[in-house]
């Protein structure tokens, strides 16, 4: 059978995962919390589903939790969406990437990847005939440089990926890089696609800055976003989309065959629970205690750790430890020292090796103390 997708095999995620459970790991690969969410969330899913939500919601998402979602958006970021025509309800960011990637690339469109880069992006490019150009990030900050991407913006860039805070190096981005990106889109027709899945998880006083506060660049953008990350639900699947109408309209044309609308009554808790902005602002405090702890616990490690701007993962550097290619580090992690974690270079341009492995630290202190005890042995 002739594939589309020739070269892409298994996820690094499930691979990674499969192995852990194999070998009796410490999972600190897959990005996940191994802690519950919130009781009140729990408890609200359970009288909806108890209730009569259990048949198709508006293709578009429930009203109330479109109201509530562009609510939230004008108080953090100053910026008035339109809850009818500019935002989606989805099955999680993921299906919002595939759809808004479907819906803009043409064939032989060129797509603009930044590297490393979260790996759903490159296959939906491809399998609508759009060209990847990636520019490749360099360690330890991961920055975006911007000279390189004034070189391979043209007028045939259709689209440019951007994810902040970045997965897996944690970059969050400036107001400088917008600054840049305005700069070097000015003359172009790119559309600007935002992955801020990790808005809410942004350490020592950094602000999340989201596209959306620049009127240019929100015109010309979607912004895909998650419940998954920000609820500790990444197996409910739903998150969302929000762009300007023209947008949004092609974007819905596609989400109606692709999936037509997403979970109901988990869509119903979520509305109730966003009734009170606390659980998604006290999420940076959260996850920098996490990450904090976790820096603690393996202060004295063979590791290099450069502390993660935000996102709830770790970059670390194990040169210090082993010459080993990433990737078998990792494995050797596992079958040997029972803990998984994620080699960087399978999501960079032809499998740079930067000597980093990235850590998840949404996980229980319990879980962290364990993994540091195996971090401190090496
Ligand atoms: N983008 C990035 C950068 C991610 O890390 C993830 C999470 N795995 C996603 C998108 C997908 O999010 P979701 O689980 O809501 O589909
Ligand atoms: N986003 C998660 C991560 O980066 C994984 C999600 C998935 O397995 N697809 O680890």
């Amino acid at each position: 059978m002739q594939s589309k997708l020739p070269n892409v095999g298994t996820t690094i995620f499930t691979t990674m995962s499969q192995l852990a459970l194999e070998h009796g790991a410490i999972n600190l690969s897959q990005g996940f919390p191994n802690f519950m969410p919130d009781q009140q969330l729990i408890k609200l899913a359970k009288e909806a589903v108890s209730s009569q939500k259990n048949q198709y919601a508006p293709l578009a998402g429930l009203p109330g939790l479109r109201q509530k979602l562009v609510e939230k958006i004008q108080r953090l970021h100053n910026k008035c969406y339109d809850w009818e025509s500019e935002i989606t309800i989805t099955a999680g960011a993921t299906q919002a990437i595939f759809t808004a990637i479907s819906a803009l690339v043409h064939p032989k469109d060129e797509v603009i990847v930044f590297k490393p880069a979260y790996d759903c992006y490159e296959p939906a490019v491809e399998l609508f005939g759009g060209k990847v150009r990636q520019v490749q990030l360099t360690a330890p900050d991961y920055a975006i440089p911007w000279e390189k991407v004034k070189d391979v913006v043209s007028e045939k860039t259709k689209l440019i990926i951007i994810n902040t805070p970045h997965n897996p190096s944690g970059y969050v981005w400036t107001k400088d890089d917008f600054k840049a990106l305005k700069a070097v889109v000015k003359n172009t027709s790119a559309y600007i696609l935002s992955d801020e899945v990790y808005e809410y998880m942004v350490f020592d006083g950094k602000r999340h800055i989201s596209i959306c506060e620049d009127e240019e660049l929100a015109d010309r953008s979607i912004i895909t976003c998650s419940f998954g990350k920000t609820y500790h639900v990444t197996g409910w699947k739903l998150g969302y989309a929000v762009a300007a109408k023209p947008i949004m309209a092609e974007f819905r044309k596609v989400h109606q065959y692709n999936v037509f609308c997403v979970n109901h009554p988990l869509q119903y808790a979520l509305s109730q629970l966003l009734e009170d902005s606390s659980h998604y602002l006290q999420l940076s405090d959260f996850y920098q205690n996490k990450r904090d702890y976790f820096l603690k616990l393996v202060k004295d490690s063979k590791f290099n750790f450069l502390p993660t701007q935000g996102t709830y993962f770790q970059m670390a550097d194990y040169t210090g430890i082993s010459d080993l290619p990433d990737t078998e580090f990792c494995l050797e992690l596992i079958k040997k020292h029972k803990l998984a974690a994620i080699p960087i270079s399978v999501f960079n341009q032809k499998n740079l090796q930067q000597g980093f492995i990235r850590f998840c630290f949404a996980k229980t202190d319990e879980t962290l103390e364990k993994a540091a005890e195996i971090i401190n042995k090496l």
